[in-house]
């Protein structure tokens, strides 16, 4: 059983997905606006699996309430609930830190099926540091479960980076870009792929809002962020990322 927070102030639709989540065997707690969703997941006896968060609130907005969780080093897997045809709150989703996204109005069966992928994600991350290699359904880590580059470890499945002996926490969505470009250490990556394989979109979506995560993730691991060293940009392109930069050895 897991412990779901619906966040909603559509009363209707919070008691439906309440309905169907309690007999999918979870445990429920609805929040009618984006100060109640606080209050509950920043107590210290908020525990919750996962959070199901519309964008739309009353006061505090979706996007307010997961930047100020993640500023709070809360790290609970979040799927916001998007308003269809606006892309852009898509990308300011995942800049706030969401997870996952699913645009409204969805199907149930979908929304379901993504909550079970947080909640997988989640549970084999506090699993660690006993992964499970067999399941098929586990996140998709690909060859690296940790990765190192010069005083900097990134560990995929506990979704941190260690930079100098410091402990940064990533959301999945910033893990998932930073393994991305790990993966293709040394090579052009576009834009267009990141969309396509990072956040599974194929819509034509603004990608500039990309570049607010590569920000992001440049005051995570460069020593200078102004001057990157490790994640470039490929001017029209996209991004290149590089573990050892030959001309900066020091
Ligand atoms: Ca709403």
């Amino acid at each position: 059983m897991s412990r779901v927070l619906v966040v909603e102030d559509e009363m209707n639709l919070a008691r439906g997905l309440q309905y169907n989540l309690e007999a999918e065997g979870h445990s429920v707690t609805v929040a009618g606006d984006g100060e109640r969703a606080l209050e509950l997941l920043l107590h210290p006896s908020g525990q919750f699996d996962v959070v199901v968060l519309d964008v739309m609130l009353p006061g505090k907005d979706g996007f307010t309430v997961v930047s100020e969780l993640r500023a709070a080093r809360q790290y609970v897997p979040v799927l916001m609930l998007t308003a269809r045809g606006r892309p852009e709150d898509v990308l300011k989703g995942f800049a706030s830190g969401a997870d996952d996204y699913l645009p409204k109005p969805f199907e149930l069966a979908i929304l379901l099926a993504r909550l079970q992928g947080l909640l997988r994600r989640s549970q084999w991350m506090r699993a660690q540091p006993a992964p499970a290699p067999q399941d098929p359904v586990g996140p998709n880590v690909g060859e690296f479960e940790t990765f190192s580059f010069r005083d900097r470890d990134i560990d995929f499945g506990k979704l941190e980076l260690r930079v100098y002996g410091n402990t940064i926490h990533l959301t999945l969505m910033e893990t998932q870009l930073l393994r991305h470009l790990v993966q293709n250490d040394g090579k052009v990556v576009s834009r267009k792929s990141i969309l396509e394989e990072v956040w599974g979109l194929h819509e034509d979506t603004d990608t500039r809002a990309i570049d607010n995560f590569i920000v992001r993730l440049r005051r995570y691991i460069e020593d200078d962020p102004s001057n990157p060293q490790h994640l470039l940009t490929v001017r029209g392109v996209g991004y290149r990322f590089v573990a050892h930069p030959q001309n900066s050895e020091s």
